[in-house]
């Protein structure tokens, strides 16, 4: 059996906090427990918030901590072409459609919905896509593909659903209502989800799982924010014929007021609290893994 493979995926769209630290231990923790390896990748598509002395700043924070990870490290920003194949295969089978709404109609399509009581909303509490893009005839979508108005590729879930069924995965955490075991996948909650959009031709969703099948990642370790998640990247992999992992969502680490830690929030970040003297060994003893 080849050794288990563990990946640490942050964006360098600002500085690790604590929250971040305990997942990369966890991960690397779970990789020497297992004689496995541990990969670390660079999830950089958004150009517009990500920097490179944030991701220089992510290799200081982690050698910091003593967490070794294997070179070369794999930044997505340079694999757009493996994330446009995935996509294709979607739009090969149907799946997908694009959508010409920009955020502000959208939010003033939901409004407008909500006049007739509550939207639904997906795991994150985003509103699912509100617009009708799906049904546009094909002469008016060429059209306005011609026109230059900027788009997304959405996925037509419904469709996407009923070409699968029985969808799950092992989990090996625990969910944030204590889910664990085997998890039913329940993508449809989150609507049709954008795959790809004109400035970043993908989405977190479609690269986290191109990435996870090429880097042959077996076993998935993150936070619980991303455990719903996990539905529409079991419907994404089935989709695509990728193989299946294995998740273990972790418990965030909340901060003095039970909120999410934030990575503009000083008090909680790496950087601050090694300056302010705090060692390694005291940063995995207030992460509870002393
Ligand atoms: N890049 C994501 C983040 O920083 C994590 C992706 C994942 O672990 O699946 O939140």
């Amino acid at each position: 059996m080849p050794p288990p493979v563990f990946r640490f995926a942050p964006s360098p769209n600002g500085h690790l906090h604590l929250g971040h630290a305990y997942s990369a231990l966890l991960n690397f923790d779970r990789a020497q427990e297992t004689g496995g390896r541990l990969l670390l990748r660079i999830e950089d598509i958004d150009a517009t918030r990500c920097r490179p002395e944030f991701e220089a700043a992510i290799y200081e924070d982690l050698a910091w901590l003593g967490i070794k990870w294997e070179t070369p490290v794999r930044r997505q920003s340079e694999h757009l072409a493996c994330y446009r194949a995935a996509l294709d295969k979607l739009s090969a089978l149907g799946l997908v459609y694009p959508a010409f709404e920009s955020r502000a109609e959208i939010a003033r399509l939901v409004a407008t919905r909500e006049a007739d009581g509550p939207w639904p909303r997906d795991p994150d509490g985003a509103p699912l896509y509100p617009g009708n893009a799906k049904s546009l005839p094909y002469d008016e979508r060429s059209r306005l593909i011609e026109s230059g108005l900027p788009y997304a590729l959405r996925l037509d879930m419904a469709a996407a659903c009923r070409r699968v069924s029985g969808l799950s995965w092992n989990e090996l955490g625990e969910g944030p209502a204590g889910e664990r075991g085997l998890v039913t996948a329940r993508p449809e909650a989150w609507g049709d989800v954008i795959l790809a959009r004109k400035e970043t031709p993908t989405s977190y969703h479609l690269s986290v799982v191109v990435d996870d099948a090429l880097q042959r990642v077996t076993e998935i370790v993150r936070g619980q924010d991303l455990f719903y998640a996990s539905s529409v990247h079991r419907l994404l992999q089935t989709l695509l014929d990728l193989p299946e992992p294995a998740y273990r969502h972790h418990a965030l680490i909340l901060g003095v007021d039970g909120r999410k830690l934030s990575k503009s929030d000083r008090a909680t970040g790496l950087r601050e609290l090694r300056v302010a003297g705090r060692t390694p060994a005291g940063i995995r003893t207030s992460v509870g893994l002393g």
